[in-house]
């Protein structure tokens, strides 16, 4: 037994300042350790939500009191918080191979993903970052920097980027190398670093991938069994959160389109995990994803809890 698995991890693996998420990460370096242990090689990667939000408005924060402090542009914002979520990861996960005796090298790839300048999604941004403004400040800085403002749920105007799909990672080949070098590989952090191609240049944009997508992504190019999605609950729901709610095994992707048709699946959380675990086992024969919690990885992998997308 054993397999090559890519991992994505949610935000409860995390927690967001410093302190919230050293410890976090340790709760979540022990799990993944365990299935290392257990026979399994892994590759992480993770959300990164609350962490850019916060380096984000520091950024626009510390730029508003002093001006030479410079505006952060948000893809350097992302990279900043795959460096600071790597760290911890690569650090926990180091030290609870060596609690087990083992010397693994752990190591993060600061992660650029190509979208197409054309996807859809540009047209209509719908993802909020950063501070909230008033409707006469949100106007103004629009008409200063061309941003894109949306009042969000009665709480004010907020900046909002697009949600583009990824179309290819562009660190691959160091990845694969890694790999084959025996390295926990941590990378496409916060879904990765959106990029589009330019004359044969790659330029940052202002956009937020979503990690589920961009996991599977990974998954494909790095050629994994199984696409392991990490995240709040135990398995995957219908009639979530109502009296008749079903907890689910396992799922065809038949079962899958029909559960989506009928709205089990909320959009922004369970649903592109719900896809992402679909294209992943439609892009080749054998392959495998599963929805759970981080506690339950180990016992889910063995094919004792958690739903799995077959
Ligand atoms: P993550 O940070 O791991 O991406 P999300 O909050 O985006 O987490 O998505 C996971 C959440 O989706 C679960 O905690 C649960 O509250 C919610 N959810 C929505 N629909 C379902 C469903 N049908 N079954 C299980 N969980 C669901
Ligand atoms: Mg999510």
């Amino acid at each position: 037994m054993g397999y090559k698995i890519v991992i994505a991890l949610g935000g409860n693996a995390l927690g967001s300042s410093p302190e919230e998420q050293r410890a976090a990460v340790k709760k979540t370096a022990k799990s993944l350790v365990k299935l290392v242990a257990s026979g399994n090689k892994i590759i992480v990667g993770h959300g990164n939500g609350p962490q850019v939000g916060m380096i984000n408005l520091a950024m626009e924060t510390g730029h508003k009191v002093n001006s030479s402090i410079p505006l952060m542009p948000f893809p350097e914002c992302g990279a900043m918080s795959q460096g600071y979520i790597g760290y911890h990861l690569q650090n926990a996960i180091r030290h609870e191979f060596k609690e087990i005796g083992r010397d693994v090298p752990v190591v993060t790839v600061i992660t650029q993903v190509l979208v197409d300048k054309n996807d859809e999604a540009f047209k209509n941004p719908t993802k909020p970052i950063g501070s909230f403004y008033t409707e006469e400040e949100a106007k103004k800085i629009a008409e200063e920097t061309g941003y894109d403002f949306k009042e969000d749920a009665g709480r004010g105007y907020r900046r909002v980027v697009a949600s583009p799909m990824p179309v290819d990672i562009i660190e691959k080949e160091s990845l694969r190398d890694l790999y084959a070098a025996r390295n926990v590989i941590i990378a496409c952090g916060g879904g990765g670093i959106p990029v589009v191609e330019e004359d044969g240049e790659y330029i940052g944009v202002a956009a937020v991938i979503d990690k589920d997508f961009s996991c599977e992504k990974m998954a494909e190019v790095m050629d994994a069994d199984v696409l392991v999605i990490l995240t709040a609950v135990d398995k995957v729901a219908i009639n979530f959160g109502k009296p008749n709610e079903e907890w689910l095994d396992e799922m065809g992707i038949e079962d899958c389109e029909k559960y989506i048709d009928e709205g089990h699946f909320a959009p922004g959380s369970m649903l592109p995990k719900v896809k992402a675990a679909m294209s992943f086992v439609k892009s080749k024969e054998g392959r495998k994803a599963l929805i759970t919690s981080l506690e339950c990885a180990d016992d889910a992998i063995a094919g004792k809890n958690g739903t799995w997308i077959k």
